[in-house]
């Protein structure tokens, strides 16, 4: 596969936006509370392959203030993630779940690289990942 412009949104479409991503260049999931109980499946992109269209200034956070949802709908079509010493600079963490044009063999082709936070051991992959 190759670089393709995606568009997203999320449930009740108040939030949406596109962006430039490589799906076979891999996704990740998480085994973390977080990530485990929203169903999280993400593609990461640098910002400048982000647009957000609209709705990104009516998303609210969560009280644990580890994401952004939109408040018509309670999904979480994106987040921003900012630079940290543990990452390679700003990027845009994506819900796959949220692309409208991402047909179903191209997210059944895309590698998934699953990580442990749940044990904050990031950079592991958990040793059970088929419930994620
Ligand atoms: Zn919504």
């Amino acid at each position: 596969m190759s670089v393709k412009t995606y568009h997203g949104s999320c449930q009740c479409g108040a939030v949406r936006f596109e962006a430039e991503i490589d799906l076979s260049e891999g996704t990740g999931k998480c085994n973390c509370t977080s990530c485990r109980k929203r169903r999280w499946w993400s593609a990461s992109v640098k910002p400048e392959a982000f647009r957000a269209l609209q709705g990104e200034e009516t998303m609210v956070p969560n009280r644990m203030g580890t994401a952004m949802f939109c408040p018509g709908c309670g999904v979480t079509p994106f987040g921003r993630v900012a630079k940290a010493e543990w990452n390679d600079g700003e990027s845009v963490s994506i819900n796959v779940a949220c692309l409208d044009d991402a047909p179903p063999d191209e997210l059944i082709a895309a590698p998934v690289t699953y990580y442990d936070g749940l044990n904050d051991n990031w950079w592991a992959v958990p040793s059970e990942t088929r419930h994620l």
